[in-house]
């Protein structure tokens, strides 16, 4: 039987509407399937990397975006009395991906951007007050059985694979039967959004990790007059007391008072870290929260979700389309586990910084710099560089940004010249120019094959690249 749609993603968070998004650009038919009504109006995430930007800049969604964020100068981490003890530079340029590094945004703005894009898309249906309740595994497609909210019905679909973007409770992981990998980190704060009144330049653009021992915080800077504030709560401390606004203003009276600003909400949040033991199990897949959660201190949670579904959007298209074989939505986990696990552990020490205010093995009286985090694909790989890691995008000699120029799918990336007969291949871009030039020299490759997500497949010799055959 040929099933109803070649993809079933359930949740519409920023991790499922990214993922149809790049899977409709692929060609495959997608049914979206979310239990809410509309994307959640108040920001969880405050920050995004360049990476993250270029995935938007795939689905069609980053000039958009990038009219509505901040570009962050940085992070610092200040001990108790006020001494530097991290310091974490973003540069302010436009850097080696073609975006900054590191940007400030309102969530809501994104998923309604990303929502935007993908009714643009004939290919994705989207069905809102749909609460997927079974998942049945038979030949050849999944049935997903759901219950329509708004008119209390019950209905199926049929796909060839369901991916579960589905969120930090995710009914698709317990139903791969996946335990989390507990990274030990399971802390109560409360997340407190505010909306300035008034001008107050003194609080600063850049991120304040305040490592207090008796009050850890985290200032944030948002975009327009938003400004975030996250407080760790006392173990003796009940959250839903500490989020009447009297308690609120008390935590914040060291920042703003009411005069200077209202407050948008006041939410007490666990942070956990965790990572899905399996994020697969025959036509169930997992990405995004779903398959792992970080505290929020690199800001990296929904950014690691947005390249999961980069990674895995290209393969599962492949597949569909008979290019592939199912071995390779393998590579997905093996890729994207210990790439996330690289993030989540970073996050959970610089959370020990925070927490304990303990200087991080820099040079006495010398703040620790931090470098950009970059992990590789598939964790630490005896892949030689730069296999495994995002090529740059630099812009053409015409003016175009590179990925611009590629679409989604794979490219050949070449200086300029012929290429020899035989070598081209249907399917993948050849781009030859000038621009790539300095790059090529630099990791000392006659040309690059990158994958859709960007990612390099392989480096050398032209014709060792113009034969890459494997999708991997
Ligand atoms: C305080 C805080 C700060 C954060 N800061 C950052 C940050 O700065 N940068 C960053 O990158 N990340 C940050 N994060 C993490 C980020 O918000 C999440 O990683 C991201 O929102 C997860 O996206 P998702 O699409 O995977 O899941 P979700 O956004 O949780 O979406 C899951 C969707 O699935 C739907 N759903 C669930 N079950 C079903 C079902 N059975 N049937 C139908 N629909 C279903 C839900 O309704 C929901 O819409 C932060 C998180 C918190 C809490």
């Amino acid at each position: 039987m040929r099933p109803d749609f070649d993809i079933a993603i359930v949740g519409y968070g920023p991790t499922g509407a990214t993922l149809a998004n790049l899977l409709a650009l692929s060609g495959v038919s997608v049914a979206v399937l979310e239990r809410e009504t509309a994307a959640y109006h108040l920001p969880r995430a405050v920050h995004f990397d360049d990476e993250v930007m270029r995935v938007l800049q795939t689905v069609g969604v980053a000039e958009a975006m990038a009219d509505n964020v901040h570009v962050n100068p940085g992070m610092r981490f200040i001990d108790p009395a006020g001494k530097l003890l991290i310091d974490w530079p973003r540069p302010s340029g436009i850097g080696p991906q073609g975006w900054h590094a590191s940007y400030r945004f309102h969530q809501p703005t994104l998923e309604n951007l990303l929502r935007d894009a993908a009714s643009r898309h004939s290919a994705i249906t989207v069905r809102t007050r749909t609460d997927v309740y079974a998942i049945d595994e038979q030949t050849g497609h999944v049935r997903l059985r759901f219950e329509n909210l708004a008119a209390g019905r019950l209905g199926s679909l049929t796909a060839r694979y369901v991916v579960g973007c589905d969120g930090a409770r995710s009914l698709v992981r317990r139903l791969i039967g996946s335990e989390n990998d507990d990274l030990n980190c399971h802390e109560p704060w409360l997340v407190i959004d505010a909306l300035l009144k008034r001008p107050r330049p003194d609080l600063g653009d850049h991120s304040v990790q305040y490592c207090d021992p008796s009050r850890p915080a985290t200032y944030v800077r948002g975009v327009d007059d938003r400004r975030r504030w996250e407080i760790m709560l006392r173990p003796d401390e009940d959250g839903a007391v500490m989020s009447r606004p009297e308690n609120v203003w008390r935590l914040l009276s060291r920042w703003i008072g009411p005069d200077d600003a209202e407050l948008e909400r006041a939410v007490p949040y666990m942070f956990h870290a965790v990572i899905a033991k399996a994020w697969r199990r025959g036509r169930l897949l997992l990405a995004g929260d779903s398959a792992h959660q970080t505290p929020p201190f690199l800001g990296q949670g929904m950014c690691a979700g947005i390249r999961d579904a980069a990674n895995l959007a290209w393969k599962l298209a492949a597949v569909c389309r008979g290019e592939a074989g199912d071995a390779l939505l393998d590579s997905y986990e093996t890729e994207r586990s210990p790439h996330v696990r690289d993030y989540i552990e970073l996050a959970v020490r610089l959370g020990a910084v925070i927490m304990n205010a303990s200087q991080p093995g820099g040079r006495d009286g010398q703040p620790v710099k931090m470098e950009s985090i970059r992990p590789r694909l598939g964790g630490h790989s005896t892949r030689p560089d730069p296999e495994g890691r995002a090529a740059p995008q630099p812009l053409l000699s015409d003016g175009t940004r590179l990925d611009d120029r590629i679409g989604y799918r794979p490219a050949l990336l070449r200086r300029p010249g012929p290429l020899a007969a035989g070598l081209s291949r249907s399917g993948i871009v050849d781009v030859a120019d000038a621009a790539l030039a300095p790059w090529l020299d630099e990791i000392q490759a006659e040309a690059v094959v990158i994958r859709p997500d960007r990612y390099v497949a392989r480096a050398g010799g032209i014709a060792y690249c113009a034969n890459w055959e494997d999708l991997n």
